[in-house]
């Protein structure tokens, strides 16, 4: 077993892993840059290794920088995390090449799956459904004959996309070219590469996935699938598990389908094999792999019984993964709501500012994986992912009792966050009833507003606060005093 990891991330899951790490008895490592001097995962460490500026290219996406931080720090192994390295096959070579443990796939796994065209040649000749479609093509006119042999509605995206970035839905032929070029530019800018693959758009589809483990000894199984189909912009804020739209036949197929890609590229360790849903006529399709630990990943976690994170250090060192697909079963129900500084009233805009008070919600069946604490900053340079809430309960309806409540219960105030737009989303009757696909949130939520009272709120909890910051600005010797009026203006803003 490893005697000290070094953790290549930073925020939430930089903590979640080192609560494994600590459960293993083994020792962490945090890295941080300029803009994370005083976060909670640099305080949570055994140590911390500075990495340079608060800009990702010259800390957490440095690939130079990582490996001499875990040489001068004698760690024997390093877990990225997700974002960030996580995916980069070079990163894993890199590690691998230093003598030290990636804590995750091989770097060949990695590049099998890191590409959308190419992974889904791959998955077709291994026999996994993947959504009609042609990779490839170069020229506009192959496009639109592509786009005519599939059928409107399509969907163009970036072969080497990510985060929904490069991705275009057109709904018919006067709009393809408009498209085409728009997913270029936004998929060279994100990405420096302009290849775009096109597919049929499953309108009104499911994003459902499947955990998949493995050992380095051959053996893989599946933990089930994740619903994520409550998205924004082509990314997920809320995630349960078991899907409530899944009959047990469909859910062995996609958990046979997931086991069968996997092992097309020899994985072991923790991957998510991503689907998109058609309910219409249950069928799915390979979307890609995720070869990481998710964001999402304690609904399984809670459902299935299991500490991934622990697992995947494990794997790591070498140990046989001791069980079968036998020896799981879902059981109960988990949800997640991702807690994010933003505003859904504004294009989702990153709220960036102190955390003026941060209270989360406690009681059975809560989960909190966070990386802040009241008077820490959320900064512009990283994701604004402030806390993961997840709740477990022995089914649907009363884990969506139990997160509304919870929701009410977790307070931010110095950032505008997404708690009362979940807390809506939760409570429309389409999410009780489960029929929620990937637009479902688009057309539903558009134009949702707070309520005034909102304001109100932050008025009052600034005031309140206002003993504690200043109190806090004297320690810190800060020579602009705190101005809640200014907070209250951008709110305003
Ligand atoms: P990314 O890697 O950018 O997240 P994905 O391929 O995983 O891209 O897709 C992200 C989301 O886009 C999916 O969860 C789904 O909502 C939507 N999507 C992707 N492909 C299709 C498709 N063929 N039909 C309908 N929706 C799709």
């Amino acid at each position: 077993m490893f005697n000290k990891i070094l953790i290549a991330n930073r925020g939430e899951i930089a903590i979640r892993i080192m609560r494994a790490c600590k459960e293993l008895v083994i020792k962490t490592v945090a890295v941080y840059s300029d803009a994370d001097k005083n976060s909670q995962h640099v305080q949570f460490a055994d140590e911390a290794f500075y990495l340079g500026d608060s800009a990702p290219k010259e800390s957490y996406l440095n690939i130079d920088k990582l490996i001499n931080a875990a040489i001068q720090t004698g760690a024997d192994a390093i877990h990225p995390g997700y974002g960030f390295l996580s995916e980069n096959a070079s990163f894993a070579s890199a590690v691998d090449s230093a003598h030290v443990t990636f804590i995750g796939p091989s770097s060949d796994s990695i590049r099998a799956m890191g590409d959308k065209a190419e992974s889904k040649v791959l998955m077709k000749k291994a026999g996994v459904p993947t959504v009609p479609g042609f990779e490839g093509l170069e020229s506009e006119k192959d496009f639109e004959k592509a786009a005519k042999e599939i059928g409107y509605p399509v969907l163009v995206k970036a072969a080497a996309g990510g985060g929904g970035k490069g991705m275009r839905v057109v709904n018919e032929e006067s709009e393809l070219s408009e498209a085409i070029q728009a997913a270029k530019r936004e998929a060279l800018n994100s990405f420096g590469d302009e290849r775009l693959l096109i597919e049929k758009y499953i309108a009104d589809g499911h994003h459902i996935e499947i955990q998949v483990f493995g050992d380095k000894h051959g053996n893989l199984i599946h933990l089930f699938e994740r619903e994520c189909s409550v998205q924004r912009r082509h990314q997920k804020i809320i995630e349960e598990s078991p899907s409530p739209l899944l009959t047990p036949e469909i859910r062995n197929q996609m958990g046979e389908a997931a086991v069968k890609a996997a092992k097309a590229v020899n994985y072991f360790n923790a991957g998510t094999i991503e689907f998109i849903f058609n309910p219409s006529d249950s069928t799915f399709y390979f979307l890609e792999m995720n070869t990481r630990l998710q964001v999402e990943h304690p609904v399984t976690e809670l459902v299935a019984g299991i500490d991934l994170a622990q697992w995947q250090i494990r794997i790591a060192a070498g140990e046989k993964f001791p069980f079968n697909q036998s020896d799981f079963m879902q059981r109960g129900h988990a949800i997640e709501c991702r807690i994010y500084a933003e505003d859904p009233s504004n294009g989702f805009l990153p709220s960036i500012g102190k955390l003026l008070q941060f209270i989360e919600p406690h009681g059975p069946g809560i989960r909190v994986d966070s990386g802040f604490a009241k008077g820490d900053e959320v900064t512009h340079f990283y994701d604004p992912l402030l806390a993961k809430l997840i709740v477990y309960a022995e089914n649907r309806e009363t884990a969506i009792q139990k997160m509304q409540n919870a929701l009410k219960d977790f307070i931010v105030h110095g950032v505008v966050t997404n708690i009362d737009y979940m807390q809506a989303v939760l409570s429309h009757e389409d999410f009780a009833k489960g029929k929620i696909s990937t637009r479902w949130v688009e057309r539903n939520f558009s134009d949702w507003q707070p309520a005034k009272t909102e304001i109100e709120s932050l008025i009052s909890a600034s005031l309140a606060d206002l003993i504690f910051v200043n109190q806090k600005s004297k320690n810190e010797n800060e020579t602009d005093p705190f101005n809640p009026w200014k907070k209250i203006n951008n709110f305003r803003n």
